[in-house]
């Protein structure tokens, strides 16, 4: 793939605007309101500018076990037998993985140490899923800093229970602090990705041994620089993208064999849509390749929306508000999105965000929000 190498100098850039384009900006704000904040929110060529839109969150999920900054990073297993059955799939990182129903009730606890993020790779079709005792299924990795280790796990489609399949304690060679799963495109073949608070990065292919269980191997290591965190690979379009927190958004190759070329596809800016520090990044996956990168903005609790295709435009930037009876994010780490159907409460899928301060709650927990109320386009 290409990739412009280290444009790490360049200026926090907000889109290029034309004269024309002032002009129009000018005169939105001083038309008439009723008129001019449509103009302004609906307008990507304003950038940062623009006031975030709102959306509101139809679920929550119950409180992570342990109270304080204790819940993290959020993951959607779809389930293609029945979708209204799919789940999240949460950290506390202070203790385990959960499980929840798209009602937000818990359906499992597993304590198995302080796992920081998690990526999941649902069995949605039989050829790209991973084969493991010669079946296809849902794979689920997660950081484990207790031991600083690659977790394996797959979910039991009738139970939605997590299962560790782990052939060993797989044991990385940093201090894990992120992680995130890929599949290649171009062999088929599964990676997680781990890094560290010192921006190192190391991917590991996953692979089947003996019956039923998955070992790893390390392939690659490369560093971002400094905290970083936030990751999520592109399995059709072949990109790493992983947040260095104090800096932006960073696109690498996501194959072992990608060095260490890269784009910064958004700068940290004091004036957004990037505030400090980056969190957590996910994908939206549209028809041909299109889609949206959407970023934890956690200096002003809000989400940044790119492009997922080509130099990863700036779309806008949204925000979590109250909705009915559930209260709004604040300071949010790990976010995910699926824009598969998941029935009735969420067909068109479902954006999940960390709520750093659950309010009328006793432990911080996820918010659910309806897809198309996020990006409906
Ligand atoms: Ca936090
Ligand atoms: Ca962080
Ligand atoms: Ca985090
Ligand atoms: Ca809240």
């Amino acid at each position: 793939m290409h990739l412009e190498v280290d444009r790490a100098g360049a200026a926090p850039s907000p889109p290029r605007r034309s004269g024309r384009g002032r002009r129009r900006v000018v005169a939105a704000l001083t038309a008439p309101l009723v008129i001019g904040l449509p103009l302004l929110v609906a307008s990507p060529a304003l950038g940062g500018a623009a006031a975030p839109a709102e959306v509101r969150p139809t679920v929550e999920t119950d409180p992570v076990r342990h109270s304080g900054d204790a819940a993290d990073d959020p993951a959607v297993w779809v389930n293609r037998r029945d979708r209204a059955a799919s789940a999240v799939i949460g950290t506390d990182k202070k203790g385990g993985l959960a499980v929840y129903d798209l009602a937000g009730d818990q359906l499992q606890y597993l304590p198995v140490g302080k796992v920081n993020n998690v990526d999941v790779r649902s069995d949605l079709d039989r050829e790209t899923s991973f084969q493991l005792g010669g079946r296809a299924v849902s794979l689920v990795t997660a950081g484990n800093r207790s031991s600083n280790s690659i977790g394996v796990y797959v979910i039991d489609p009738q139970t939605r229970h997590l299962r560790d399949v782990a052939a060993r304690v797989l044991r990385t060679g940093i201090s894990v602090y992120g992680s995130c799963l890929y599949r290649s495109p171009r062999t088929g073949t599964f990676f997680a990705f781990v890094n560290s608070k010192r921006g190192e990065v190391e991917q590991w292919e996953l692979f089947e041994r003996g019956s039923g269980e998955v070992d790893a191997r390390k392939v690659r290591s490369f560093d971002v620089g400094t905290q970083t965190e936030g990751c999520v690979a592109d399995d059709d379009l072949g990109h790493l993208y992983i947040a260095e927190e104090s800096r932006g958004i960073w696109k690498y190759g996501a194959e072992p064999t990608d060095g260490t070329a890269r784009a910064l596809v958004a700068a940290t800016s004091p004036t957004g849509p990037l505030r400090k520090d980056v969190e957590g990044l996910t994908l939206a996956y549209e028809a041909d390749g299109t889609g949206y990168l959407i970023a934890s903005s956690q200096g002003d609790s809000s989400y940044a929306v790119f492009r997922r295709e080509g130099r990863n435009a700036f779309v806008k930037s949204f925000r979590v508000v109250r909705g009915a009876g559930v209260d709004s994010t604040r300071d949010t780490d790990g976010i995910d999105v699926t824009t598969e159907d998941l029935g009735p409460a969420f067909p068109r899928g479902v954006f999940v965000a960390q709520d750093g301060r659950n309010d009328g709650g006793r432990n911080q927990n996820f918010k659910l929000v309806p897809y198309e109320d996020v990006l409906s386009d």
